[in-house]
């Protein structure tokens, strides 16, 4: 990361403080979505702000996380998406596609190309954050950031450089009005599979792979082990996903997990449900990972995709009173503020919803509040979440689960994929789109698309369930014929009641 410390520049009109007053001093600790939204809106209104990072601006989204996932993930989508050629008539290079040898594929994935197309993308979008951050006058300090108490911070200075002030010669201390913790989270590691970066693999060191694993074996099927296996095994690889529950996704619509299982196995995934792996070692030429039950499994690398943990540790959040959760995340409340009077916290280090959105709309909330702006309370309710599989889950609102737990009376419909025009054009076989309405008022409640692009695709629900629409109001949008989208509103129609 380039050190970018520039002076503080003359606020616009705009950032003009109303009164006289001093410009409040906000540190921000960490520069993933968390940090640089809140360090943005905290400077927009005019306060004074330096931000603290260990490690690249954009944080472990922009660097290892989201970026590159959902880049290599392109890739994956554009192999998957040409499967679909013979179906739709294409002949590759003059010869059928369906007359190629069985297992031949029509393309192939040159991976380190693609790792280091990933890579680059991440890199500038680093770049472009950076760039915008100083643009604004935020000053950025490249170190790891402590409390030494609510109001101040010490850095240690990744250059070696300090400005003393009775810290050490290589560390700089920052008193603040306003702190912001926004440090993130790291992969969780299992003392019996530790990661080499070579064969035992985090999902931040994939991306040093040049050549695509024969056999991968991924240990975790949540949405990261999810998305990594389905991603792998559209790319070439054969792939192996170790998981300890009954189906995969275990927190997501049951159904639309389900249909993700089965469309796994159809490609050619071996899925190991209830099989919880123990260790991983390396052999003379690949790994070797063993279940709790004793049996084994072979691969040429593994990816441990088994959660993560807050980025929390020698944060000094002692010396504020800051708490903490037995699992080690920050508390905070709605308005992002921590137990500790002036200082915030945002994103993955709260553990409250890990997503990169979540992070940003926490940290831009924290510094509402701290400097004095409206604000409005984090609504969980409202947030629109999307797994990056093919299909891709995308949901908002109220899960199914969630709605038969609380006992409230409402109504669902689900229309599959495969009934609408466009996807039968498009050669789209495998989705459906789920509504759930309120029994009485009608409100849509939540929504489930299990759909190619469905992060797109969920967007009217998300409108429906943030403006409390009807689905009737859904039902009664024009959408475009024939579309996608037109299965939304199909789906509200038959959720049409007289007397709501
Ligand atoms: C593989 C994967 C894919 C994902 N895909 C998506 C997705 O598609 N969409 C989505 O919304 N979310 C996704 N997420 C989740 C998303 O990455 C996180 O929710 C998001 O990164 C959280 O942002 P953050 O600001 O809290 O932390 P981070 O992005 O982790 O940034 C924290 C920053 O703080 C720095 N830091 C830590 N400690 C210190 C310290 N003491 N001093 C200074 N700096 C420090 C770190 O170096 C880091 O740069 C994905 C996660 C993973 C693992």
């Amino acid at each position: 990361m380039t050190a970018t410390t520039p002076g503080i520049a003359e606020p616009t009109p705009e950032q003009q403080p109303q009164d006289e007053r001093p410009a409040s001093r906000v540190v921000v600790v960490g520069g993933g979505p968390g940090g640089y939204e809140a360090a943005l809106v905290a400077r927009r209104a005019g306060a004074d702000v330096t931000l603290v990072e260990l490690q690249g601006l954009g944080g472990a989204a922009v660097l290892t996380d989201v970026v590159p996932s959902k880049t290599l993930i392109a890739t994956a989508e554009w192999m998957t998406i040409a499967e679909r050629a013979p179906e739709l008539g294409i002949r590759d290079g003059g010869v059928p596609v369906t007359d190629a040898p069985p297992g031949a594929r029509a393309h192939e994935v040159d991976l380190a190309r693609v790792n280091a197309r990933v890579v680059e993308l991440a890199a500038a979008q680093s770049r472009d954050i950076a760039a915008r951050l100083e643009s604004v006058g935020v000053r950025v300090v490249d170190g790891h950031g402590r409390l030494d108490g609510p109001q101040r911070v010490v850095v240690d200075r990744a250059d070696g450089g300090g400005r003393g002030d009775g810290a050490s010669s290589s560390s700089e201390v920052l008193d603040a009005d306003v702190v912001l913790l926004a440090t993130g989270a790291t992969p969780r590691t299992l003392p019996e599979a530790m990661p080499d970066g070579e064969r035992i693999l985090t999902w931040t060191q994939l991306y040093g792979l040049t050549s695509l694993p024969e056999r991968l074996v991924v240990v975790g099927s949540g949405v990261t082990g999810a998305e990594f296996a389905g991603a792998y095994n559209a790319l070439g690889s054969h792939v192996v996903l170790v998981s300890s529950r009954d189906r995969v996704l275990p927190g997501e619509d049951a159904d639309a997990a389900e249909l993700i299982e089965e469309v796994f196995r159809q490609r050619g995934m071996e899925v190991m449900s209830r099989s919880r792996a123990q260790s991983a070692v390396r052999t003379a030429d690949g790994v070797l990972v063993t279940l709790a039950d004793g049996r084994t499994v072979e691969g040429s690398h593994c990816l441990m995709a088994v959660g993560s943990v807050p980025s929390t540790h020698g944060l000094g959040l002692e010396t504020a009173g800051v708490r903490t959760t037995r699992s080690g995340h920050i508390e905070v409340d709605r308005v992002s503020r921590t137990s500790a009077r002036g200082v915030y916290a945002a994103g993955d280090c709260t553990g409250i919803l890990p997503l990169a959105s979540v992070a940003a709309m926490q940290g831009r909330i924290a510094m509402a509040h701290a400097l004095g702006d409206a604000v409005v309370p984090l609504d969980l309710q409202v947030v629109a979440a999307n797994i990056f599989t093919a299909p891709e889950i995308a949901t908002v609102g109220a899960s199914q689960r969630t709605l038969e737990e609380s006992g409230v009376r409402y109504r669902t419909s689900t229309l599959e994929l495969a009934r609408n025009p466009r996807a039968k054009m498009l050669g789209m076989h495998d989705g459906f789109v789920k509504l759930f309405a309120h029994a009485t008022t009608g409100i849509v409640l939540g929504g489930v698309v299990v759909a190619p692009r469905a992060g797109e695709l969920v967007f009217p629900i998300t409108l429906a369930v943030s403006q409390r629409l009807t689905a009737d109001d859904v039902a009664q949008s024009f959408t475009v014929y024939p579309s996608l989208s037109g299965s939304i509103a199909e789906v509200a129609r038959t959720l049409h009641h007289p007397e709501a």
